[in-house]
């Protein structure tokens, strides 16, 4: 019986072990999980932190006693510190225990997400600076955006996470101020025409400031917590401060293993999900994604595009080969973010569609709005054309 192991137990990993199981049961799968929570969405953290809902357990979509009785082991709390790529073999630490063992494997695959960067800032570790990015980070976030004291909320950063960051603050009554370093929110997502609507509709949100082109200098501290935030163009108070400026994948114990990776980490994988190194898979936020557009391999840690890869396909299964990593079926929703559909239905912008179908048997273009197009699987779902997610 061949054994795969799963290294990180969210939505890659969990994904490419449910899907692995279904196409081969004959296949032994361990999932170590260096947390206490396995297989839940971070998508939607903002909205717990906002308290549009109540229940944080929602955010869980199957617990490890679900995934045994399929016949998955997963063991939490156990964190995979080193891999012997010759032996075959990962080096785990029972984080309960303290105990370290060697396990072996014959494929492994590597889904370990990535970090929230933390920049190395003044006063970064005080008591009030929160990211949003693990399940812990939203309880303790929420945890002090509930108190009535803590009015001033500074968002560190306008990208997705950032920019829902607000919309939760704002849900709650703070009084929120989003610093951005670059001159448009969004940019590596977006072009001007789509992010001029989405300022101009920032600018109309009461009690809702938006400074671009502004950087962060300093936190300033009293008693361990940040009281105001100094930037190149100024001095703000804040009760809270949540720093959200962008993620690193999670491949420090890989380095100097002779893995291919982005300069930012990412283990570059190819259309199967394979590394350079044999026997060695990877998805999600540790890894790159093929750009079809610009024809190389780029980051784009998105949910969609994490729970999309399936990897598991290539492995032993007895489809093999006639299965194949982003299925022709949908190839612009695998990758589309709901945080779109989330921008374009919280500000309710104009969009209707006219057939034909262009460019793609899968979108239709909108007569409306100039540039954007509607997937026609889900048409909720409405994508500008130069979006990344044109894979
Ligand atoms: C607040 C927020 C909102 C988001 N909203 C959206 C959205 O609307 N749409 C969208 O598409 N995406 C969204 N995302 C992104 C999405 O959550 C990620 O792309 C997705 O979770 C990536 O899945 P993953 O399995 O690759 O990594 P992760 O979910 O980060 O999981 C990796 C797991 O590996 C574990 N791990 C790491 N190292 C080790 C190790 N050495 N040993 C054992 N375990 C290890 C980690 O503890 C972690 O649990 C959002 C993310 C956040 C934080």
């Amino acid at each position: 019986m061949k054994k795969i192991i799963i290294i990180g137990g969210v939505a890659a990993g969990m994904s490419a072990a449910a899907k692995a199981k279904r196409l081969n049961p004959e296949l032994e799968i361990v999932v170590y999980e260096k947390t206490d929570i396995v297989s839940w969405g971070a998508c939607g953290l903002p909205y717990y932190v906002g308290d549009f809902y109540q229940d944080a357990n929602i955010m869980i979509a199957r617990e490890p006693e679900q995934f045994a009785k399929d016949g998955i082991v997963v063991k939490s709390l156990h964190e995979v510190i080193d891999i012997d790529i010759t032996k075959k073999e990962v080096l785990v630490l029972n984080k309960k225990t303290g105990e370290k063992f060697y396990d072996s494997y014959d494929e492994v695959i590597v889904t370990t997400g990535a970090s929230a960067i933390r920049p190395n800032i003044k006063n970064i570790d005080s008591e009030n600076i929160f990211n949003l990015k693990d399940f812990r980070d939203g309880i303790e976030l929420k945890k002090a955006m509930l108190k009535e004291e803590n009015k001033k909320v500074i968002i560190i950063g306008a990208g997705y996470i950032g920019l829902e960051a607000g919309e939760a603050a704002r849900h709650l009554n703070k009084e929120v101020k989003i610093i951005q370093l670059s001159s448009r929110v969004l940019p590596g997502s977006f072009d001007k025409e789509i992010t001029d609507l989405m300022e101009e509709e920032l600018n109309n949100t009461e009690n809702l400031d938006l400074h671009l082109e502004e950087s962060v200098e300093e936190f300033i501290a009293k008693d361990g917590k940040v009281v105001r935030v100094k930037t190149n163009k100024g001095e703000y108070p804040a009760d809270i401060v949540i720093v959200a400026i962008g993620v690193k994948p999670n491949t420090e114990f890989l380095k100097d293993k002779g893995f291919n990776m982005l300069r930012n980490g990412a283990l570059i994988i190819d259309s199967k999900g394979r590394t350079n190194v044999e026997g060695v898979y990877a998805a999600g936020d540790c890894a790159s994604v093929y750009h079809k557009v610009r024809k190389e391999n780029v980051y784009i840690p998105l949910a969609t595009t994490a729970n999309k890869i399936q990897i598991a396909a290539k492995l032993n299964s007895p489809l093999k080969e006639n299965i194949i990593l982003n299925p022709p079926r949908s190839p612009l929703s695998a990758v589309t973010p709901l945080a779109i559909q989330d921008f374009f239905t919280y500000f309710s912008l104009p969009i209707t569609v006219k057939p034909p179908l262009i460019e793609s048997p899968f979108l239709i273009q909108s007569s409306t709005s100039p540039g954007i197009y509607i997937s026609v699987q889900e048409p909720n779902l409405i994508i500008p054309y130069s979006s990344p997610f044109f894979t």
